[in-house]
């Protein structure tokens, strides 16, 4: 008889990760991008006829978000420069999907990830996390992801050969994912007619880097982005950038308009997507999906995309699903 080696959950040694591995990435790597990018038929009533709203379906990615391709630049360009490498572990601050892009990854290549990520990110996150094995650092839920950013930063300067801090607000790399990718998709799929694009605010690596491929391809797209319209807010993910720290990857030259969405507005059309177009996403694809739906009201023609970051069913646990 056959013996079978028994199942462990041990994971097995792996060599460190150097830049030639990134020539053939992980199958599951291969899989961020090239996200569908699908019209809302349903939700669109009163727009004028000549207007179309698409939004583009980031739950699609496999790590279930849009930040699995700043994850991925930001892990790659690491390990290019030689700052990840040896037994040193993935660090960073964040409101969830990071880290779950960051957990994804490392797992993939077989590199430990530790995260600060405020105490108040949902229930689900927190268990995603844990079954990626991640090593989660639970920050101030008030001081919201700064507190998660000053945490990682003081970690980073206490133990520099312990962890590579890829510091998501200020990575040139995270600008980078979408200017390469997200901008370039929306593009090609829209056949280059894209006359306006709408982004909420996080580290702002998907306004700041689709803005400035659009802009660069086509001088006449306009670029909004909308922010919660509070500084006490449920639009996870989010930033509410008067009362916050201004994230140093941020272009403001880019921007001709800001909307402000509510949290109601938000969670109505959660349960709107769901019901009338199927679509089951997340608090802030709700968001950007009432703030297009407004900027498009005020055109008589035009292509509006916006993007739906992740899947509800990152969401179950909000009270919102109660009734
Ligand atoms: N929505 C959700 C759910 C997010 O997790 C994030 C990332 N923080 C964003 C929107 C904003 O994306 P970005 O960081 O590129 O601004």
């Amino acid at each position: 008889m056959t013996a079978y080696p028994l199942l462990t959950t041990e994971a097995a040694p792996r060599e460190s990760v150097t830049a030639d591995d990134l020539f053939t990435p992980p199958p599951v790597v291969t899989q961020i991008g090239n996200t569908p990018l699908l019209e809302l038929k349903q939700v669109r009533s009163g727009l004028h006829p000549a207007v179309r709203v698409f939004a583009k379906a980031e739950w699609s990615n496999p790590g279930g978000s849009v930040k699995d391709r700043a994850g991925w630049y930001m892990i790659r360009q690491a390990i290019i420069d030689g700052r990840l490498s040896g037994d040193r572990r993935i660090l960073d601050a964040t409101s969830g999907n990071t880290g779950i892009a960051l957990a994804m990854i490392g797992a993939a290549l077989g590199i430990g990830v530790t995260l600060c990520i405020p105490a108040n990110a949902s229930a689900e996150r927190k268990r995603i996390l844990a079954a990626y094995h991640a090593e989660v650092i639970l920050t101030d839920a008030l001081g919201s992801t700064d507190s998660a950013q000053a945490t990682a930063r003081q970690l980073s300067l206490k133990y520099p050969d312990r962890y590579c801090y890829l510091n998501q607000y200020a990575n040139p790399a995270n600008v980078r994912a979408h200017m390469l990718t997200t901008g370039p998709e929306i593009w090609r799929q829209t056949d280059g007619k894209v006359t306006h694009f709408v982004a909420g605010l996080g580290t702002t690596g998907t306004f700041t880097g689709v803005g400035r491929y659009l802009k660069a391809r086509a001088p006449q797209v306009r670029v909004f982005s909308f922010q919660p319209d509070g500084p006490l807010h449920g639009l996870e993910g989010l930033k509410h950038l008067p009362t916050v720290h201004v994230p140093e990857i941020y272009d403001a030259a880019l921007l001709d308009g800001n909307l402000e969405v509510s949290t109601e507005d938000a969670y109505l059309m959660m349960k709107r997507l769901v019901r009338e177009e199927g679509l089951f996403v997340g608090v802030s694809a709700a968001a950007a999906t009432v703030a297009a739906l407004r900027l498009a009201a005020t055109l008589e023609s035009g292509l509006v995309v916006t993007i739906h970051c992740d899947t509800g069913a990152r969401y179950l646990s909000l009270p919102v699903w109660d009734s």
